[in-house]
């Protein structure tokens, strides 16, 4: 019997969550009615807590990675990307205009300043905004020094003064990044997304004029012109990402080498901090990344946000925005093991927390922590409803079968906690009073636990998504920083600045590393190629390899996955992330795509026989709307 599955929402929002969540099937938690504990999923726009990641218990996910803020807040990210320049090379991060933290870096400003008023012949703009303010407030733009006035911690930053306009007007590329573990790193890029345009014309002669110059929907659709038709943009200010392709294909421009670049920016952003971040694999975040394109269709990184926005101001945002929602929780891969939770709460003996370090034999029992006493549970304390709801539950369920060994109810327990699921033809799902009941494992179990507007195939989700007995592993030189971050849910923005407690190094346990990997869906998952049959050739999800068993689904829903992209960089982030080869592999593989529409060199034969002695491992080319291998449209361009 699959159990409805409960999500909470911080602060009743977003609406856009709930909506999704309950055309699935799924339950809101209402805290008169049930235990502290009992819910599958966490929604919040702010940050977690550290207790909340501390106290996870094996069917519970929360929507933020921890200490993700190394990217989502201004001044962390310039510090950064910096950093990785100064590692890497300029070459590899040069995709993020320079920036300087001020007041702190405004010695470092000043010269280059006054290098670049002196050296180009045209003029220089910058761009000055709050390091921990969102939506295009507090900020502004100037070409001369004397008007640069800011009373709080900012970053001033080379204004890109020469963007791609459709019509005359600027724009930006909303990208939905979803990473759904940072041990082993793995990133889905969501194929939609939005471009959100100025509503004024662009004009460098007007540089206060922000409705111009600014692209944030927030401020735009305040605009006297939001709802002008604008030429070719039209009335509003967003476009999705498929009406912008209709655009590129009008252009003559190389369109996979631009969404490989993109690609690019988002791995390498995320490589700036993936070691920092504590493996906790109960959690998956979505990000929003703002890229800028100049007149060259250079893309520039301007931002990540933090809880990108899920308001619904236009059809775009509808189209957009709810599929989107329902591929992330796709992504996040239920399965049967969440269902736990309600068999949990039947049960009276567990009392304290499944991620408590006890070593000794009872301890692997998974418990859960000590409940408030919350309005439900004094409730029931008076009408002893616990015993009455056990048996009837368990005649319910079907198949019973006694099993005496105590033993076996730990390992099924074990099992279950390590969100492995159980064995493909009976699934032990639960324990009472020495006893385990059976139940057959059928694809209908598992499709109404997914719920039944899934639109990803149960052999398309991971049957494992891996997470630990306890959330946390030790991470070197942790970051000390505060939760405001450019986080868009506007709601949730006092709550941000306010909980600026997270520094986990003092509190992570040491637990021994276990697999955290993605377990290989029983039947290989087929994908069209380019020629529009079934492909199955060359996927190895047949778990044949230790490697293999660590094969990310390449695509769930509309979320295609874009690290890692091969097996040199599957092999690279599977332990110690290995950014040398991470960084030879973007780089042979954007060399490729660059060079795919010119004639073939010898130098490319080499690569491409390369290629072909070493991938079994086929990726999708993230950016079109049909994507094709990208093994296949390498070999199809040289
Ligand atoms: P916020 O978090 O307040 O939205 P952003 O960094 O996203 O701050 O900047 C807001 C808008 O300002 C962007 O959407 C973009 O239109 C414009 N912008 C920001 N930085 C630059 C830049 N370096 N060059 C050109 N335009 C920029």
């Amino acid at each position: 019997m699959a159990a409805s599955l409960v999500f909470r929402l911080h602060d009743r929002g977003p609406d856009l969550v709930r909506e999704v969540l309950l055309e699935r099937g799924w339950e809101e938690y209402d805290e008169d009615k049930r235990e502290e504990e009992d819910w599958n999923l966490y929604w919040r726009g702010s940050a977690f807590k550290n207790s909340d990641y501390l106290n996870l218990l094996p069917w519970q996910r929360l929507n933020h990675h921890p200490k993700t803020t190394g990217i989502t807040r201004k001044d962390f990210l310039a510090r950064n990307l910096r950093r990785m320049r100064a590692t890497l090379g300029s070459s590899l991060y040069d995709f993020s205009p320079t920036a300087f933290i001020l007041p702190n870096d405004y010695t470092r400003f000043l010269p280059e300043y006054n290098k670049l008023r002196l050296t180009r012949g045209a003029s220089v703009y910058w761009i000055c905004k709050p390091v921990d303010l969102s939506r295009g407030r507090g900020i502004f733009i100037f070409e001369d020094i004397k008007d640069l006035v800011y009373d709080s911690s900012v970053i001033v930053q080379r204004y890109i003064s020469d963007p791609l306009l459709i019509s005359g007007y600027k724009f930006d590329l909303r990208i939905y990044v979803c990473v759904k573990t940072f041990h082993p790193l793995t990133v889905y890029i969501h194929q939609e997304g939005l471009v959100r345009f100025a509503t004024e014309k662009y004009n460098l002669s007007s540089l206060k004029n922000l409705y111009a110059h600014l692209t944030n929907t927030s401020i735009n659709k305040f605009g006297p012109f939001y709802k002008t038709q604008k030429e070719r943009v039209g009335q509003g200010c967003k476009w999705t990402m498929s009406k912008f392709r209709h655009f590129l294909h009008s252009q003559d421009i190389n369109e996979n080498l631009l969404w490989q670049r993109i690609n690019n920016i988002v791995i390498l952003t995320l490589l700036t901090i993936a070691s920092s971040v504590p493996s906790c694999p109960n959690c998956v975040e979505l990000f929003g990344f703002d890229i800028l394109l100049d007149v060259n269709f250079k893309p520039w990184l301007l931002e990540v946000n933090y809880s990108p926005a899920l308001t619904l101001d236009c059809q775009a945002d509808i189209t957009v925005k709810k599929r989107l929602i329902g591929d992330m929780i796709d992504l996040m891969s239920y399965t049967l093991v969440d269902s736990l939770r309600v068999k949990a709460f039947q049960r009276e003996a567990h009392k304290k927390s499944c991620f408590h370090a006890n070593h000794s034999p009872d301890a692997l029992m998974p418990v859960l922590p000590k409940f408030k006493e919350t309005k439900f549970k004094k409730e029931r304390k008076k009408s002893q409803f616990i015993h009455t709801q056990t048996l009837p539950m368990l005649k319910m369920t079907g198949h019973i079968q006694k099993i005496n060994q105590r033993h076996s109810v730990k390992s099924s327990f074990l099992a279950n906690n390590q969100r492995q699921l159980p064995p493909v033809a009976l699934n032990k799902i639960q324990e009472a009073k020495g006893r385990i009941i059976t139940e057959p494992h059928t694809d209908k179990t598992i499709n109404l636990t997914l719920g039944p507007h899934s639109r990803t195939n149960k052999s398309v989700v991971n049957r494992q998504t891996g997470p630990a007995p306890a959330p946390w592993t030790r991470v070197n030189g942790s970051l000390c920083q505060s939760e405001v971050t450019n986080c868009e849910e506007p709601e949730t923005e006092a709550e941000n600045e306010l909980s600026a407690e997270t520094d986990f190094s003092s509190i992570i346990h040491e637990i021994p590393k276990r697999e955290l990997g993605f377990r290989c869906s029983a039947a290989p998952w087929k994908l069209r190629d380019v020629k529009g049959t079934n492909r199955t050739k060359g996927i190895s999800f047949d778990g044949n390899t230790a490697l293999n068993k660590h094969v990310p689904p390449l695509r769930v829903g509309d979320f295609i996955r874009t690290f890692p992209f091969n097996t040199a960089t599957l092999k690279a982030s599977q332990h110690e992330l290995d950014i040398k080869v991470i960084k030879r592999e973007l780089h042979k593989l954007t060399g490729q795509l660059a060079k795919s529409e010119k004639k073939r060199s010898r130098e490319e034969e080499e690569v491409k026989k390369d290629k072909d002695g070493e991938e079994d491992f086929d990726s999708l080319l993230w950016g079109p709307k049909d994507p094709p291998l990208i093994s296949q449209c390498l070999k199809n361009n040289l």
